[in-house]
């Protein structure tokens, strides 16, 4: 076999040879710190057990510690030595699924005894058991008939069902020790670490409630979460990172801060803006309005849906279903021919005229006589040509028909997306090439309906709003209109102090055929994109097949200051809908071109990036954002009405002011003051009011100091404004 290694030499190595043979060939070092492989036989990359034999030529990388595919298979591993010690320390317990995810893993598991943070140490001490015996892992394979009567005969269903999905002729099992039968073993595909040693670092984390398939319909499981790593230190840096952001989970922030709150009886995924946090969002809106406004954008609005056939010109409906709360319609009649037109759009010719089709002229029959009977023929005064063919062939004809009596009387869409109603106001006027880029910008609210169990918080919601806009513009443009594109997410990352970020540029893969053809589109627009990025002077990583189908975009990928990362701002150029919109503008040869789109959302949506914004800054806003700026606390009655001179000066200086005047003593008034993360208290007793001044503390506690009042009221005016408090 003929082995192409990563620096493109090539190994010669004897059939069966596997990826350890490979390691073992170039060098003892290699061998003893791989951890498993990834061969690409010609079809994609497929990860690999060191141990297991290669199928023949191919490009071969080793993976050592050093590899980010590598923690994978840890982790993986890790999953199944969890669960061999909660199936030691609990027999009774049925395993169902455990695959890696982001910076872990975990196991769902079905099994009475509701386990608790109290059992996480005697299910670790029981793997520190099993790793430190450095067993291995082995696999082997039986034909599906002999895996699947195995299986069954261990009775575990849940093991059954992902048996009978597996896909291959074959089902692998892994055994954690060096032989079949006498040692664990799970029903897995693989990938895993060579021996439990190599498992150097791990902890299980916490445990939920899952349902099995996520739905919540099916049994109740619970799912424990793990991870690992490959030393110790990383494990140690990897949970002090999870205390640190527990401590700044924006859904407990935002809970003691008032600044949202979600309620069950509005409905799970929408966000309730408080006063103190739509303070906030106004504020950012405004600034960048402003910014907006200087860089030539012209604000519009649209209402918060659409017709089912705008979204069927876009492409949205029926594609993008699943992610939708289902469509509004107009009547019973609307419903049953909307449902007649997906039933025929999405029937392959293969399924000769569906089924469901016949079911719904059927329905229509009963709702809605009439239009039954002028679409199939019933009612002979209509035409042939705008009758229903019950035949795949008259497919086209047939979408036709329905979409045109779908006019007056149809259905709606939640918004989810902002472009079609853009497009549509781009469209209502004629463009000459003179008025080009038009630029339509909107904070524009849309709806996805993710599942139930992955909405949490701001980050992952059901309704959100969108710091929106579109540019349209000729080909010729798109390189300035990106680079300007760029320059204003940056500007607004770095006003809010987001100064580390990098740009990640999505290409298209011209073997893939999700991608629109049309090379010199791609060619023209990723040009453009490149060379605008390159000017920007950032640091940029191109990522071929990431680009969206449409065409080439950006996106912004910003670190918190915990190093997490975060994907915000994006810019996208897209050459099909102005395809399908039929969009286009006068050129300087009188003639009509078409022009390129753009999208762009620097913040992505409000809820998203305020969340992050109080997970970044602790709920610590700068003071420009602060929704309370300063507190005036007066030491006493005595000094009560020189304190209503103080927050009267203090609002007429345009500062989100309020008064403290509780019984309490100044110490807890202070430290509430402080809680509230609000950046400045001005404390004021009889010695203050003598002087008129104020005495004032800062919220970290590392100002203190008394001042005359309008010195005070100058010194909060100077930093209320964006980025000014960046360099404090
Ligand atoms: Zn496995
Ligand atoms: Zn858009």
């Amino acid at each position: 076999m003929k082995i192409t290694l990563p620096d493109n030499s090539v190994k010669e190595m004897p059939a069966g040879a596997s990826a350890a043979d490979v390691a073992a060939s170039i060098g003892p070092g290699l061998a003893r710190a791989a951890i498993g492989a990834i061969a690409d036989y010609g079809h994609g990359p497929v990860t690999l057990d060191l141990a297991a034999p290669l199928a023949g030529d191919c490009h071969l990388r080793i993976l050592t510690e050093k590899n980010e595919e590598a923690l994978t298979i840890l982790r993986h591993s890790t999953a199944h030595v969890m669960a061999e010690a909660i199936c030691k320390l609990w027999p009774q317990t049925r395993l169902v699924y455990g695959p890696p995810v982001e910076d872990g893993y975990y196991y769902d598991i079905d099994l009475e005894h509701r386990l608790r943070p109290e059992d996480f140490e005697k299910i670790e001490a029981e793997m520190a058991k099993i790793v430190a015996e450095d067993r291995p892992f082995t696999r082997y394979e039986m034909s599906r008939e002999d895996g699947l009567a195995k299986v069954r005969r261990e009775g575990n269903p849940y093991k059954v069902e992902n048996a009978e999905r597996a896909k291959g002729d074959k089902l692998s099992f892994y055994v954690t020790g060096p032989e079949p039968g006498k040692y664990w073993e799970d029903l897995c595909m693989g990938t895993h670490v060579p021996r439990t040693g190599r498992i150097a670092a791990f902890k299980v984390l916490n445990v939920s409630g899952a349902f099995l398939h996520g739905d919540a319909s099916k049994q109740q499981l619970q799912r424990v979460y793990g991870t690992a790593f490959f030393n110790r230190k990383q494990l140690a840096e990897h949970l002090a990172r999870l205390e640190e952001a527990k401590k700044r989970d924006h859904r407990k922030i935002g809970q003691e801060l008032g600044l949202f709150t979600v309620d069950p009886l509005v409905g799970a995924g929408l966000i309730l803006w408080k006063p103190k946090g739509a303070i906030v969002r106004l504020l950012l809106e405004e600034h960048l309005r402003g910014k907006l406004r200087e860089n030539g954008y012209q604000p519009v609005y649209t209402p918060h849906i659409g017709r089912l056939d705008l979204y069927r010109t876009s492409g949205h409906f029926p594609y993008y279903r699943d992610a939708q709360f289902p469509p509004l319609y107009e009547s019973d009649s609307a419903r049953i021919l909307n449902e007649l037109w997906v039933a025929i759009a999405e029937a392959t010719p293969a399924d000769g005229w569906p089924r469901a089709a016949e079911t719904l002229l059927e329905e229509l029959k009963i709702e809605d006589h009439n239009t039954w009977a002028q679409l199939t023929g019933a009612d002979e005064g209509v035409p042939p040509a705008k009758r229903i063919q019950r035949s795949p062939e008259a497919r086209e004809s047939n979408l036709a028909i329905i979409r045109e009596r779908l006019s007056g009387n149809d259905g709606y869409l939640l918004k989810p997306m902002n472009c079609p109603h853009h497009m549509r106001i781009y469209a209502s006027d004629p463009h000459s090439y003179r008025d080009l880029p038009v630029r339509l910008a909107e904070f524009g609210t849309v709806y996805r309906y993710e599942q139930s169990g992955e909405v949490s918080g701001m980050t992952r919601v059901r309704g959100f709003t969108q710091d929106d806009a579109h540019l349209f513009c000729t080909p010729e443009q798109l390189q300035d209109e990106m680079a300007s594109c760029l320059r204003l997410t940056r500007y607004v990352l770095e006003v809010l102090g987001l100064k580390d970020y990098r740009v990640r540029v999505g290409l298209h893969d011209p073997n893939d055929p999700k991608f629109i053809k049309n090379p010199q589109a791609w060619a023209e627009s990723e040009a453009a994109v490149r060379t605008a990025v390159a000017h920007s002077g950032m640091s940029a990583t191109e990522e071929v097949g990431e680009a969206a189908f449409y065409g080439p975009k950006i996106d912004f990928v910003v670190k918190d200051c915990i190093g997490r990362e975060w994907q915000l701002g994006t810019v996208q150029a897209d050459y099909n809908n102005p395809v399908r919109f039929g969009l286009e503008y006068v050129g300087r040869d009188n003639r009509l071109h078409r022009p390129v789109m753009i999208h762009r959302a620097p913040f992505g949506s409000m809820e998203r990036f305020v969340g992050i914004l109080i997970e970044h800054f602790e709920g610590a806003f700068p003071l420009w954002l602060a929704p309370v700026q300063v507190v005036v606390a007066n030491i006493s009655e005595k000094s009560d009405t020189y304190a209503r001179e103080v927050l009267a000066a203090l609002k007429a200086a345009g500062l989100r002011a309020e008064l403290d005047d509780s019984a309490e003593k100044i110490g807890p008034k202070k430290h509430r003051a402080r809680q509230m993360k609000v950046p400045w208290i001005a404390v004021v007793g009889e010695q203050e009011a003598a002087a008129r001044a104020v005495n004032a503390n800062d919220r970290e506690g590392k100002r203190q100091e008394n001042m005359p009042l309008e010195k005070f009221v100058a010194l909060l005016t100077t930093e209320n404004r964006p980025g000014s408090e960046q360099g404090r």
